[in-house]
């Protein structure tokens, strides 16, 4: 290890306009010397992030990401992924301070657009600077080593027969149950990446073309995004939680809410290669009272799902296209726990470009900003 790195504990932070993600690098004690360097603090700090699952009440360790054997400015050790509700940053600097952590750390290396809004709550609340990092730089670097650290960081939804899943008009329909169940995961070796488009889904979308580890550019984003499938899903189904959302929309049916192509023609549109299962018009049967009185919350989950998820495909799709790249990145918390938006992703891409882009997905979803932002923190 060198002797310019900066003092335990490291942490990455990434304070998103949903989710705040906290990732933790616990160094492994090499020796007996290095164990009782480790102040009582430093060590109570440990244990506590270590040994536990939950944080307060809305904190959560996503045991299943957790990273052993990364190294680090030489130094060799595990990755921990916390995450909790930004609107708890509050209760967070609390837990910190009863921590001792306010003593301990001076400087948090974060990133997301709260790290300027709460910049003074920080200093106010437990005395501690943010360093700032840009989100988008961040959110790159964290790609890229945690891409380099884990063989299984990117994969990809294989459809059975490893075939461009759609020739003709017909083939089986493009949402139906049966045709999602047939995707499997597949790792997808990412070695050789450039160029990509990676798409952030998280409250809002953004889309970078990244042709190197430090070339990119910001080509387009959308702002209907996690947020807005969130948002509008608690207003139409009164579920109060993303995962009761995802899990609503996972047994929901979207064709009594939206209008197909063949509610419309009463069978495919031949001529322009359109199959009858095709979206003509998200929520389009919503316009009658008789449907609207008819559907179920499943089904308003599903088809809010289908809109927002289909949508981000479209662009990103346009823009994959427009700057000739084929494979597309998906990434940001929206996708957490989230498979049918990934193989519904997976469908589209392959479907419009008949087989030309491929898309891709990443174990991290939404960790990556807090990851960049931990490997900067000798700046
Ligand atoms: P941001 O940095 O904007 O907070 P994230 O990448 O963390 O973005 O993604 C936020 C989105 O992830 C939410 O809009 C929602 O769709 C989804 N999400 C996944 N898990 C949760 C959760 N536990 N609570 C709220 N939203 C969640």
């Amino acid at each position: 290890p060198d002797n310019n790195t900066p003092p335990m504990p490291w942490f990455g932070m990434d304070i998103g306009g949903t989710l705040t993600k906290l990732v933790y690098f616990e160094p492994r004690e090499t020796n007996r010397r290095e164990l009782d360097k480790e102040t009582e603090v430093l060590k109570n700090i440990r244990r506590y992030l270590t040994r536990n699952s939950a944080y307060g009440k809305t904190g959560r360790r996503d045991v299943h990401l957790q990273m052993d054997n990364v190294t680090i400015r030489g130094r060799r050790g595990t990755l921990h992924f916390i995450r909790f509700p930004t609107s708890e940053v509050g209760a967070f600097l609390q837990l910190a301070r009863s921590k001792g952590m306010a003593d301990l750390v001076k400087t948090i290396y974060a990133t997301g657009g709260g790290a300027y809004k709460f910049e003074e709550d920080f200093i106010k609340e437990v005395n501690m600077r943010l360093s700032k990092m840009d989100e988008l730089d961040a959110l790159i670097a964290g790609v890229l080593f945690s891409d380099s650290m884990n063989s299984h960081e990117c994969y990809y939804w294989a459809p059975p027969d490893e075939q461009p899943v759609h020739q003709s008009s017909t083939d089986s329909p493009p949402y139906s149950e049966a045709a999602l169940s047939m995707y499997v995961r597949k790792p997808f070796d990412f070695s050789s990446p450039y160029p990509f488009l990676l798409v952030n889904i998280g409250s809002g979308v953004s889309m970078l073309v990244v042709n190197a580890p430090d070339d990119y550019y910001r080509v387009s984003g959308t702002s209907l995004g996690g947020g807005t499938f969130l948002g509008l899903c608690c207003l139409l189904t009164g579920c109060s939680s993303f995962e009761e959302a995802i899990s609503l929309a996972a047994s929901g049916d979207n064709t009594t809410v939206d209008k197909l192509v063949r509610d419309i023609y009463g069978g495919d549109y031949a001529r322009f290669g359109l199959p009858g299962d095709l979206v003509a018009s998200s929520f389009g049967h919503m316009c009658s009272a008789e449907r609207r009185a008819k559907v179920s919350r499943e089904d308003l989950a599903r088809a809010t799902l289908v809109t927002i998820t289909n949508n981000i495909g479209s662009i990103a799709r346009l823009c994959a296209c427009n700057e000739d790249i084929e494979r597309v990145v998906f990434c940001g918390n929206f996708l957490r726990v989230n498979p049918l938006s990934m193989k519904l992703l997976s469908y589209a891409m392959s479907y419009w470009s008949r087989g030309a882009l491929k898309a891709l997905f990443l174990e991290h979803e939404g960790y990556f900003g807090a990851v960049g932002c931990l490997l900067n923190l000798d700046m």
